[in-house]
């Protein structure tokens, strides 16, 4: 089981940095929720690149039918010469009597809609009565001034939580976007220590009704989920600090805080994490043999920094040098920085060039950067993994904890083999 060091890095003083960063924005989660969510129908109300962004990040979905769209601001808009309400009403009508099967409709704002200030708060209320109750429309922000990308899909969640309906009833609600296989999983994990009642957001379907309430009590699958975590502490809700479920050992903490809250024994716990653990443990050594002893340096991208740091560092023998995150949100990661000992740096925000400078002096073994500046450090003979692949593939939970392990240990057995090879 893990345990919390005295001096770890929870107090440590953070680096904050403002300045230019390096990220994707918040239109990018929707490559990921309308995968998650399959009655939904995120129309992003935006300009061409907007679009482009979208159709190439999901090329894979070109033969199936999208649940994204992009409703382009045209330049008259822009210069405000046209209604741009009276063209997204038309759009939203045009749209939902073509797809019938749309029961969630999402307005996603982006740079354009909001340096032209369009409502959309006000067009989500005027259409939500318009098309109630067969559709439901909400809206959100992915614009790249606002949100990073990982920031899109809290703040979708986030714009779910006020129309959640009541419950008095005590349940466990689950926060975060799982791939179905992982989420099934957790379920079955829940399930055999005797929690069942457990509502996950987003769900599948809006026909899953998740309902909130004082007696509700939530923990969180991704850490990039702050506005979440805030909106359902409004209505009422409990969160649960506990480290992420990344690994054998984060997956058992997790899973350990849930069973404590829910009364659950020891003997039943152990009963039922026992098999899955040892597995997990078994593939992560495999793959961590090549990790263990080296150093790790963290761009801040996903805000999954500071979980998987620690994973790294305590599951997989390695050092952190400098962890860095676009956001650091105490609440959701108080209980990973506890359990990281002492000594990285760990900065939040950007300033891309001083962090370039800090990379290049400690030439760390591993670099996880966005895929704007791997190329570059790769030229500078440091070996990178692309942050962005850590939230498109499962890691989550024992199953995949060897496959996270593995992520990481690929680009350093990919450096040794290029480097046996120039040797030869
Ligand atoms: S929302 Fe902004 S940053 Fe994102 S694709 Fe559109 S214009 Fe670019």
């Amino acid at each position: 089981m893990l345990k919390s060091n005295a001096t770890s890095c929870s107090n440590a003083p953070i680096l904050k940095e403002r300045g230019q960063r390096e990220v994707f924005c918040g239109l990018t989660s929707i490559i990921w929720l309308h995968r998650k969510m399959q009655d939904a129908f995120f129309l992003v109300v935006g300009s061409r690149t907007c679009a482009h962004l979208l159709q190439s990040a999901a090329g894979v979905m070109i033969f199936a039918e999208p649940r994204f769209g992009t409703a382009i601001l045209e330049e008259t808009d822009l210069a405000g010469l046209a209604d741009a309400q009276q063209e997204l009403d038309r759009e939203v009508e045009r749209l939902l009597s073509r797809r019938p099967d749309i029961r969630q409709l999402f307005l996603v704002g982006s740079c354009p809609s909001e340096v032209i200030k369009l409502d959309l708060a006000k067009a989500a209320q005027r259409l939500s009565q318009l098309y109630a109750p067969s559709v439901r429309v909400l809206n959100f922000t992915g614009s790249g001034i606002e949100t990073t990308f990982t920031q899109g899909e809290d703040e979708c969640l986030a714009s779910m939580v006020p129309v959640l309906n009541e419950s008095g009833q005590k349940q466990l609600l689950v926060i975060g976007a799982l791939p179905d296989v992982v989420e099934d999983q957790m379920r079955n994990l829940l399930s055999a220590m005797g929690i069942n009642d457990v509502a996950v957001l987003p769900a599948t379907s809006a026909k899953h009704a998740v309902t909130v309430g004082k007696n509700t009590i939530f923990v969180a699958t991704q850490p990039f989920l702050g506005e979440t975590h805030s909106a359902l502490e409004r209505r009422g809700a409990r969160h649960l600090p506990a480290p992420f479920p990344f690994g054998a050992e984060g997956t058992t903490a997790w899973l350990n805080v849930i069973a404590t809250e829910f009364g659950i024994s020891n003997e039943r716990f152990e009963q039922v994490v026992s098999a899955p653990r040892a597995r997990a443990r078994k593939a992560i050594s495999q793959a961590s043999e090549v990790l263990s002893g080296k150093s790790v340096f963290f761009f801040p991208d996903s805000q999954l920094e500071i979980p998987l740091a620690r994973f790294l560092v305590a599951e997989c023998g390695m050092t952190a040098i400098e962890i860095g995150a676009p956001f650091i949100h105490k609440g959701l990661v108080g209980p990973d920085l506890d359990l990281i000992p002492e000594g990285p740096v760990i900065s939040e925000g950007q300033d891309v060039d001083l962090q370039l400078d800090r990379v290049l002096k400690a030439r760390p073994d591993l670099t996880v950067c966005g895929l704007g500046l791997a190329n570059p450090l790769e030229a500078k003979g440091l070996t990178t993994k692309w942050a962005i692949e850590l939230v498109f593939t499962p890691v989550h939970f024992y199953e995949q904890a060897g496959d996270l392990a593995g992520l990481f240990s690929r680009p350093l057995r990919r450096r040794a083999a290029l480097c046996r090879e120039a040797a030869a």
